[in-house]
């Protein structure tokens, strides 16, 4: 059994898919405790790997993404399969702390060991990169194999503060190309 917080239709408001109907399954717990965390991860409720998988396929968009909290506590095979099972593309979005499951079509790595003691990554690999950016030095993540590299301004809480975090990003990205602007779309445009 898994203990999942929520899980909800919307679309992938971060990074490479940005704009794309998803199912999230979000799961209960991390282990990190970074300070600018605004995820409600707290709660949840116990469901075993064919509910999960159920769930997500009556979604309709063939697309979840495994999200939390920190979903590599409890992602394992047979949840990847059943999901699989059921038509669907899978996602992670993962702080790069434990190691995966064999077969997850989609991994995106959000390192956090520049803001948490014990984050150091145990994956070799991502498909994309998202930098949580507060103005820190960034590029020496660029050596981390994967094909896609975000930055995202961290969401301060504060509508001021955010537009000059934001704006310092997308002049950074103008003339740091190797890099893409992630804007939390969900959040622009008022969806989860
Ligand atoms: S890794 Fe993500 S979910 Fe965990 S504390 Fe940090 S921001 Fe929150």
């Amino acid at each position: 059994m898994k203990r999942v917080n929520e899980i909800f239709r919307s679309l992938q408001g971060e990074g490479y898919w940005t704009g794309r109907a998803a199912v999230f399954v979000r799961f209960s717990g991390c282990n990190l405790r970074c300070r600018f965390c605004d995820t409600d991860h707290g709660r949840g409720v116990l469901m075993g790997d064919e509910e999960i998988a159920r769930r997500a396929a009556e979604g309709g968009t063939g697309f979840v993404v495994l999200t939390g909290g920190e979903p590599a506590l409890q992602v394992d095979g047979p949840l990847v399969a059943a999901l699989h099972a059921r038509g669907l593309t899978v996602a992670i979005e993962t702080n790069g702390t434990r190691r995966l499951p064999e077969g997850i079509d989609w991994v995106t790595y959000s390192p956090k060991w520049e803001f948490c003691n014990g984050a150091e990554p145990q994956i070799a690999r991502a498909d994309e990169l998202k930098v949580v950016w507060t103005g820190q030095d960034v590029e020496h993540h660029l050596d981390f194999p994967a094909q896609h590299y975000f930055l995202q301004p961290c969401d301060w809480g504060d509508a001021e503060r955010n537009r000059e975090s934001l704006a310092a990003c997308v002049a950074y990205v103008e003339t740091h190309p190797r890099w893409r602007l992630s804007a939390q779309m969900h959040k622009l445009i008022g969806v989860r």
